[in-house]
């Protein structure tokens, strides 16, 4: 999508520090860390948030839970935990409208979060 912030790092038209990438999805450091690991998770193509995602994404939801992310939970070792949240809409508290999971580990989370 032509002025989607998140479509141009994954085309690395804008840099980020990459962590993981395949043809699916890509994972880059968050500009502004919420904890000493924080990763941010989207799949190449565009979609705005999880309240988009239907049939013809099992695939893309499937490969970043059962491949994606315990891959990078082993390598950037998260081994004893780490947190997965998507914010989706207003409400969720979404500022950048392009499907993104954060990765967050390194510390201790409350529940709830802020
Ligand atoms: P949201 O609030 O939509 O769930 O999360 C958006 C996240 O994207 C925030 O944690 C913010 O720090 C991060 N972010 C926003 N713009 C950029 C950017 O240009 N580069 C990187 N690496 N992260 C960004
Ligand atoms: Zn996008």
């Amino acid at each position: 999508m032509a002025d989607c912030i998140f479509c141009k790092i994954a085309s690395g038209e804008i840099p980020s520090t990459m962590v993981y990438e395949d043809d699916m999805v890509a994972a880059f450091k968050d500009l502004e860390p919420q904890a000493p690991t924080h990763v941010l998770i989207i799949p190449k193509k565009h979609v705005v948030s999880a309240a988009e995602l239907g049939d013809g994404d099992r695939e893309l939801a499937a490969h970043i839970f059962c491949d994606v992310v315990p891959k990078l939970a082993k390598e950037l070792k998260l081994s004893k935990g780490f947190r997965v949240v998507t914010n989706a809409g207003e409400d969720g508290g979404q500022t950048v409208m392009h499907l993104h999971f954060h990765l967050l580990g390194g510390r201790s989370m409350q529940w709830p979060p802020g």
